[in-house]
């Protein structure tokens, strides 16, 4: 078990917002519009759910931000740290229309930025309350802010990394002959709210052929002796950080020429890894493993990128893919998750999140890489 660090209150979310109108103002933009998200819990360390009815935090550069709110919400947006950050909280009631009181309290603005999940309704909502602004991305300011992690961050995120290894710890144990894919990640979404984790996001199962694809979840089909399993697991931690954690196992001994490649791939994920440090870009990073499993002809066999970002969200920048000129920086936080498919009969993956260092890279999953074969 766990303990999830006291995140929200140690976070200065003043300093936070004061960073994004910063940005803001150095990228033209009046004001970033923040709709329930990532970015919302980022910035006020309020998590709201998205809803119909528009929550909003009006970031103006030259006016003083406002969240405002259904009236029905109220009390649980000044349960979150907005108040704490210096934020008005203001309700508007049903009949109101939100994005014209949003519009009046705004007055003459050229350039808006919006919440990249926002909801499409409400994107276009705000293009008609506001007919002669252009619109951004709020992302192109808010992004490069949640890209740089706190210590406190990074350590919110190593104890995501601790408990969802303690669910793959588990994991040889569920596995057997005649159980189903469903069937094993039934159980296996049990572990992670055990381990601390409170939400489920996602459980792949990946068992024999079905190991071929790299986003396959679960399906009825049974484990057979000599299958390899892939199992891909993550949650979200109280503080509101997540897992992502890759495995292969199999059931019985597989066929030989994985198990040739398979050590092709433990050698290019632990490559991968120790080629994370400050100053090296996002391109090279996601070349290394490729060039390892070049060695072995199996390179056209890892068809995606070779990792994310994590945090608040799963996927999130830097994202290690070809033409990302990114230069990694200390505090930034992703996946290394090299893997091969080989359709029809088999496929791996092998993913750790780390954490770039001031001269270096920590792993925040440290479960064996080597296959686990279950007998
Ligand atoms: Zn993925
Ligand atoms: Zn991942
Ligand atoms: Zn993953």
């Amino acid at each position: 078990m766990v303990t999830g660090v006291l995140y929200g209150d140690a976070v200065d979310y003043k300093v936070r917002l004061d960073r994004a109108v910063t940005g803001a103002r150095q990228a033209g933009i009046d004001a970033l519009l923040i709709t329930p998200g990532a970015d919302l819990r980022y910035l006020i360390g309020y998590d709201a759910v998205p809803l119909e009815r528009l929550t909003c935090l009006v970031l103006g550069v030259d006016s003083a931000p406002l969240l405002l709110v259904p009236e029905l919400e109220r009390l649980a947006a000044e349960a979150s740290h907005a108040t704490t950050a210096g934020i008005t909280v203001q309700t508007w009631s049903e009949t109101d229309d939100p994005f014209s009181i949003i519009a009046a309290q705004l007055g003459n603005v050229q350039q808006l930025a919006l919440d990249d999940r926002m909801w499409a309704v409400k994107a276009l909502a705000f293009q008609r309350a506001f007919p002669t602004c252009t619109f951004a991305p709020a992302g192109t300011v808010i992004n490069r802010l949640r890209m740089h992690k706190s210590p406190d961050e990074v350590a919110a995120l190593r104890d995501a990394g601790a408990a969802i290894d303690t669910v793959h710890a588990r994991v040889p144990s569920l596995l057997a002959p005649g159980r189903t894919e469903r069937d094993v990640a039934a159980d296996i979404g049990e572990l992670i709210l055990e381990s601390g984790h409170v939400r489920v996001d996602f459980i792949i199962v990946a068992s024999g052929p079905n190991a071929a694809s790299p986003h396959h979840e679960v399906s009825d089909r049974r484990i057979e002796v000599g299958d390899v399993i892939v199992v891909d697991i993550g949650g979200t931690m109280p503080s509101g950080y997540r897992s992502d954690c890759t495995r292969t196992y199999s059931v019985g001994r597989p066929d030989t020429q994985f198990l040739e490649w398979y050590e092709v791939l433990q050698a290019a994920q632990a490559a991968g890894v120790a080629a994370v440090q400050p100053g090296v870009t996002c391109e090279s990073l996601d070349a290394v493993p490729r060039q390892t499993l070049a060695t072995a002809g199996i390179a056209d066999l890892f068809i995606h990128r070779t990792g994310h970002g994590i945090g608040l969200e799963t996927h999130e920048e830097p994202y290690l893919v070809s033409g990302n000129e990114l230069r990694v920086e200390p505090g930034m936080t992703f996946s290394v998750e090299p893997g091969f498919y080989a359709e029809g009969r088999f496929g791996a993956r092998i993913e750790d999140i780390v954490v770039c260092t001031d001269d270096g890279v920590e792993a925040l999953n440290t479960r064996p890489h080597e296959l686990i074969e279950v007998n």
